[in-house]
């Protein structure tokens, strides 16, 4: 059945050496944030990157990756879960049951202990679009505690560099830097011409730390987890946001006044719909998942 959610946006992200990266971004309108998931495609593999929101875009996400396989002869060889939001998971059960699962153990003891709580508190707003089952990543990323803490794997001869990064957009989030490819994967520690996500102050603090790390590093592509595919002159843009956000919040801003200030401010940046999702969490202790 033909959906009736606004089409997708895909596009080949970067071309280089043998590999072509494939970003596929859900709508931007009405209550959709533009979810970005993507494709590594290497010479013999696919490495799929989060698993959309709504069922709809899962399926169309899955359908995407099996049109490269269909073209190339390329298998999906696994699939990433960064972190445990639902925009990236909840498509997993529609569309990636079949598919190998990585993800950080935090993310994955989450999705044990409250994936099904947190299907049934978005039951009612999802509706047909919501998932019917939790998959849980069956592997685990393990980042070993050294200095610097940091993963680095060989896949399909391309080097991946998992990093974990703490207390910003969320408690856990994992970062795949592709640096033979100056990638690095940030999902949503990049809002890409959209609002943010926002999160406590202190977050917000160590989440501008990153970025500065992202701005002298020596990647040039960042892929996001809303939005387009970023240059570093967006990240600069994400830092200012977070900066103004948390002077807001010292001047005492809070609740709908915060939201008008923002978009006052921001009149440029899509997807206001992320405001309703956090402002609750943010400024009225509200549960965070
Ligand atoms: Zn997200």
């Amino acid at each position: 059945m033909a959906s009736t959610l606004p089409p997708p946006i895909r596009l080949i992200t970067r071309q280089t050496g043998g590999y072509r990266i494939h970003t596929f971004i859900s709508a931007y309108t009405g209550n959709n944030i533009a979810d970005a998931t993507h494709i590594i495609e290497g010479p013999t593999s696919l490495v799929l990157i989060d698993g959309q929101f709504l069922k709809d875009y899962a399926r169309q996400f899955r359908e995407y990756a099996d049109e490269v396989t269909e073209q190339t002869g390329k298998p999906i060889d696994r699939l990433y879960l960064t972190h445990r939001h639902p925009d990236h998971w909840f498509g997993l059960g529609t569309a990636f049951k079949d598919v190998r699962i990585y993800a950080l153990p935090e993310t994955i003891d989450f999705l044990k202990e409250h994936g099904q709580e947190q299907i049934c508190d978005h039951n009612s707003k999802l509706g047909e679009q919501a998932p019917s089952e939790v998959v849980i990543p069956q592997y685990s990323v393990i980042i070993p505690p050294n200095d610097p803490q940091i993963l680095e794997q060989s896949i399909d001869g391309l080097r991946y560099v998992f990093t974990m990064v703490k207390e910003t957009e969320i408690d856990f989030h994992m970062i795949i830097g592709l640096p033979d490819l100056q990638v690095c994967i940030v999902q949503d520690l990049i809002y890409s011409g959209n609002h943010l996500y926002l999160t406590a102050p202190e977050d917000m603090a160590n989440w501008v730390r990153f970025l500065e790390t992202m701005l002298l590093s020596d990647y040039d592509l960042f892929l996001a987890g809303h939005g387009q595919p970023a240059d570093k002159i967006e990240v600069a843009r994400n830092v200012e946001y977070l900066l103004a956000a948390q002077v807001a919040i010292a001047d005492g801003l809070r609740g709908d006044y915060f939201k008008q200030y923002m978009l006052r401010r921001y009149p440029e940046r899509l997807c206001p719909a992320i405001f309703d999702i956090y402002l609750p969490r943010l400024f009225d202790g509200a549960s965070s998942y």
